[in-house]
């Protein structure tokens, strides 16, 4: 019965698999946004060793059922806002069991799924205008696990780019020989970029923040002053780090400025579209931002962010692939005989994964049903959604607008009569407060040194009446009383 023998009926199987995925999508937006596991549930779960013995299939559906599927962590209900997680569009958690039952290595080679992934990264790299080959080479993408792994493999890429231009090779002697690594970002970057830098061996210190604006984007004149010092310094510029959408905020780096800066300094251009990607690349609004967008060596994107592509999907593209090529390419001799002159390239050839699993699916399944002009509206709506929320906290006299770039709102709750220190606690307690109570989940953040709620809307479901469900709730919840620990 448990066995992996005959007897499993499959279909039965993924028949009340699928029941219930769809029941766990049409109900996510009844009931509270998120609900804790009850404590005896959670200690049964923490003494439980793993099964000696196993049980049969429908006991452990009914396990998931019972025990995983009532506590989510609520990014499928329309009145979760808190950071960058949308629902999964349905047509893309499709995809991902059937990517699961075709279980390949998207590692290279001449099977459908690398040609998949290859035709969904050439549908972006169209969006760039960077099919055109060009004499830097030809460009290049792939899937990755998220905008995190992106910008390791792009700064891993900018690194290598760097100590060639040097007359080093950093692959094999590591960072030596030229004047210390430097990458330039605001302090605006996300955290992933100190991690990668971190984990690529160059150190967090070696960032040099370059200041920003009173919107919270670059500052290009500091950028370029610090470029230069940095050179007259003998430091090995690596990259400028640029965001499309920082996720704080929603701002937008002045690209085309950044970008001019990095071509006068010969230095690499990444930019962190892990959230705002989606919008700049499709929405005709955006078309100045997309053609400097175009002008960056790589671009990280996240499909599992602003595209509803269940996780994991993230997407790295590059302008030159061959260095991306050059920093990772690596075909073991068992490989070798794999490979053959007429097959596409192999994507292990330009990451770190090897066996690659087939995220691509996801994506093209959705992009097949949706169309771009789907997608347009779906992210239009979200835009419109956010602009509705900006636009009644700043007309209403108990909250006030802190920040709010592409679809999100950073505001404050402002009952009359409170310190700044006092807002700040009040405003600190509330995420939490209305977490707990299950309305609304918002995610809390400082703006310029003030404490914020913090919404970004990534959920076309997600209606004007959600946003005034959830300012009410801020108002149930009143001025701040005592505080929960
Ligand atoms: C989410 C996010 C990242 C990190 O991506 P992961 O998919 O979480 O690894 C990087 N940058 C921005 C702007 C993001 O929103």
């Amino acid at each position: 019965m448990t066995g992996w023998d005959g007897d499993t009926d499959v279909a039965g199987l993924l028949q009340e698999a699928a029941g219930l995925a769809a029941a766990i999508i049409d109900g996510a937006s009844s009931g509270p946004v998120t609900r804790p596991l009850p404590g005896d549930l959670l200690d049964a779960l923490r003494a439980e060793r793993a099964p000696a013995v196993g049980r049969p299939i429908a006991e452990v559906l009914a396990r998931v059922r019972d025990e995983v599927v009532p506590y989510p962590m609520g990014n499928g209900h329309p009145r979760f806002l808190a950071w960058v997680n949308p629902p999964p569009h349905p047509i893309g958690v499709a995809g991902a069991l059937l990517a699961a039952a075709l279980n390949p290595s998207v590692a290279g080679g001449r099977h459908a799924a690398v040609h998949i992934e290859h035709a969904v990264v050439r549908w972006f790299l169209d969006l760039l205008g960077w099919h055109a080959s060009s004499a830097a080479g030809q460009a290049f993408g792939l899937f990755v696990s998220g905008g995190s792994a992106a910008t390791t493999t792009a700064l891993a890429a900018a690194r290598h780019r760097a100590y060639q231009r040097a007359g080093h090779d950093d692959r094999t002697a590591g960072m030596t020989g030229a004047g210390r690594p430097v990458v330039f970002a605001t302090t605006e970057a996300h955290s992933c970029l100190t991690k990668a830098v971190e984990l690529l061996g160059i150190g967090s210190a070696q960032i040099e923040r370059i200041a920003c604006d009173p919107a919270h984007r670059m500052d290009p004149p500091d950028l370029a002053a610090k470029l230069a010092a940095a050179a007259s310094a003998g430091r090995l510029p690596v990259a400028v780090v640029a965001s499309a959408g920082t996720v704080n905020t929603g701002a937008v780096d002045p690209l085309d400025d950044i970008a001019s800066i990095c071509r006068d300094h010969s230095v690499w251009l990444h930019v962190d579209g892990a959230y705002g990607g989606p919008a700049i690349l499709l929405l005709h609004r955006f078309t100045d931002d997309r053609a400097a967008l175009a002008r960056a060596d790589s671009i990280a994107l996240d499909p599992h962010k602003w595209l509803y592509t269940p996780v994991d999907a993230g997407l790295i593209l590059f302008r030159d692939g061959d260095t991306a090529r050059s920093t990772f390419s690596l075909v073991p001799s068992y490989l070798a005989a794999e490979h053959t002159d007429d097959e596409p390239p192999w994507f292990a050839e330009y990451g770190s994964e090897q066996t690659r699993p087939f995220r691509a699916l996801k994506l093209w399944m959705q992009l097949q049903h949706l169309g771009l002009d789907s997608y347009r509206n779906l992210i239009s709506h979200d835009l419109g959604t956010a602009n509705a929320l900006r636009t009644t906290v700043e007309h209403a006299p108990d909250f006030e607008l802190l920040a709010s770039g592409l679809s999100v709102v950073c505001f404050r709750h402002h009952p009359a009569g409170l310190s700044e220190h006092d807002l700040d606690t009040h405003n600190r307690n509330l995420a939490k407060r209305l977490q707990h109570g299950g309305h609304a989940f918002l995610a809390a953040t400082t703006v310029d040194g003030r404490a914020a709620l913090r919404a970004c809307i990534v959920d076309p479901r997600t209606e004007p009446s959600d946003i005034d469900a959830v300012l009410t709730a801020i108002r149930d919840l009143g001025p701040p009383g005592p505080q929960p620990r």
